[in-house]
């Protein structure tokens, strides 16, 4: 297409109503069609971005390959398009702010008085249109964080207010709100609708098409009424009703006829219709398993999902590639010790010990791992999952008493994990940590090297500490193969245990690269390996 369109989904009357995965959704339809696509998420707080952000504030902080800490809604855009984002697919008001002042502390308004409308609104606009510069895009979406109605948000609705009046038609927004169903009457409400969108009016934006999010179906005269209200046509009224999936909705969608609707108003010629057939493949796999296996996810944060999305949804990709369910348990490492770890961990055919920060749940995590490792249970390590292995065969086979990471305790007499040389000089906690993909070389005849069917690889980091090489040569020996390295830095990247079914940790995280087309074969392997020691 010769002009990039831009389109917008705001979200009211309620958060969590799904934006993002009705983006990713659109996004993969307009894919199928044939159309290049990119979406980007506007965050209306003041984090420069979400990566100084504690798991229970704002759930997972995603990684990109160019090292961006991100909105865990682009781990869905990736998930659901396969395509990578950047540092561009995420832009908070901290950054757009901190541009802003950069700016004028240079000296570049050149005495104007620097406002939030045109100065901050432009580079708002700036930032959207970076994506669509260079025609790489047909199509770019935004998805504004938040709720119409925010104060906090308004900058951005603004400056998708002066979008539509400077693109026309090249520019559409979507508004997706609640419906509820009143238990009490048996009845579907549309007030609440008809009220958020009288909000994005007085900003003087009016949506173009509006996706309800209801639990029972929305008949023809309901979306009349709400057509009629919200002065929209009534096919541009979408139904996104409750589903058993999140990957339901891309189906539900086309057959709301979303996709069909957008292009018909951007008076974009309808080229084919989407062509779905791996994504239904993958659906009926995962809606049809053969089996079950039950995965072990210990980590501190167990009450709240969203801190381990993308490891939850690998586990998805993966269960549905293996056609089995995937139970995956939450064990709070808080709670395993030598006492508890039997019962707590029993009936697993797989265990993986999580990623994270700080003390706190430390010694349940390693006292799993060595349950794992003496029980032949298959293990799979990230980051922190992967230094508390190394620190638990320390301790354990090497007979390395206090063997610690310097994070949890720096006067340790085994410092088997510390802190990387290019961290030492760093006091800023911001996007210091070593972010981003970088390559990984594998060792031949290894187990990791038969997941992965090749030796050079790139992963995604996001890390302060590392194996400390100078125990390489004692960690080999006694069967802890350190089998993945990052030759540049020398740093190992992946270890496995030679004695072991399936013991295999990594520095990295797998978990940002797994998507419905290509499942992560790490994750995938695990899952196969949960189902032989099951079967055994
Ligand atoms: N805290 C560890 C480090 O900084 C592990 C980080 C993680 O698990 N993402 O190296």
């Amino acid at each position: 297409m010769a002009e990039t369109r831009y389109i917008f989904t705001t979200g009211g009357v309620a958060s969590s109503l799904g934006k993002g995965i009705i983006s990713s959704s659109l996004a993969k339809l307009l894919i199928a069609r044939g159309f290049k696509v990119t979406i980007q998420k506007l965050d209306p707080y003041i984090n420069i971005d979400p990566g100084t952000l504690n798991p229970y504030e704002h759930g997972e902080c995603f990684v990109t390959d160019d090292g961006a800490e991100t909105d865990l809604d682009l781990g869905h855009y990736e998930r659901f398009t396969n395509v990578p984002t950047s540092q561009a697919n995420n832009v908070t008001t901290g950054r757009i702010y901190q541009a802003v002042i950069d700016k004028e502390r240079r000296g570049d308004y050149l005495g104007e008085t620097v406002q939030v409308i045109p100065h901050i609104t432009d580079e708002i606009k700036n930032r959207i249109r970076l994506l669509g510069n260079g025609g790489k895009f047909d199509f770019v979406i935004t998805e504004i964080g938040g709720t119409v109605g925010d104060i906090e948000s308004l900058p951005y609705i603004e400056a998708v207010r002066q979008m539509k009046w400077e693109l026309g038609n090249r520019c559409l927004v979507i508004h997706l709100t609640l419906v509820p169903y009143l238990h009490s009457s048996g009845e579907l409400k549309t007030k609440p609708t008809q009220h958020s969108v009288k909000t994005l009016l007085e900003s003087g934006v009016q949506p173009d098409v509006i996706v309800c999010r209801t639990e029972k179906h929305l008949n023809q005269a309901l979306r009349n009424k709400i057509a009629l209200f919200c002065n929209v046509i009534p096919s541009a009224v979408i139904e996104s009703i409750d589903v058993e999936t999140i990957y339901d909705v891309p189906l539900l969608m086309r057959d709301e006829r979303l996709d069909q609707v957008v292009l018909e108003k951007m008076q974009v010629p309808i080229r084919k219709e989407p062509d779905l057939a791996k994504w239904e493949e993958f659906l009926f796999r995962l809606k049809h398993p053969e089996g079950e296996v039950k995965i072990g996810l210990v980590g501190k944060y167990v009450e709240l999902k969203d801190a381990y999305k993308s490891i939850l949804e690998s586990f998805i990709h993966a269960g549905a590639s293996n056609q089995v369910k995937v139970e995956v348990k939450m064990i709070h490492s808080e709670s395993i010790n030598p006492e508890t770890v039997g019962n707590l961990l029993k009936d697993l055919d797989g265990i993986l010990v999580a990623p994270g920060f700080g003390a706190r749940g430390i010694e349940g995590k390693i006292t799993a791992i060595q349950f794992a490792r003496e029980k032949m249970i298959p293990f799979m390590g990230i980051c922190l999952g992967m230094q508390c292995a190394v620190i638990e065969f320390g301790r354990n086979v090497l007979g390395y008493k206090d063997a610690h990471s310097t994070e949890m305790n720096p006067d340790t007499q085994f410092p088997v994990i510390d802190i990387m040389e290019e961290q030492k000089k760093i006091n800023k906690k911001g996007g210091t940590m070593r972010l981003g993909a970088y390559p990984c070389s594998i060792r031949p005849g290894t187990k990791a090297f038969k997941v992965y069917g090749q030796a050079e690889i790139k992963e995604r980091h996001r890390h302060r500490f590392e194996f400390n090489n100078q125990y390489l040569e004692s960690y080999e020996k006694a069967g802890m193969m350190l089998v993945g390295v990052n030759k540049e830095d020398n740093l190992v990247e992946m270890i496995e245990l030679k004695d072991h079914p399936w013991f295999i940790a990594v520095q990295f995280h797998p978990e940002y690269r797994s998507t419905v087309a290509n499942p992560h074969p790490l994750f995938v392997n695990f899952v196969a390996a949960a189902i032989i020691h099951k079967k055994s």
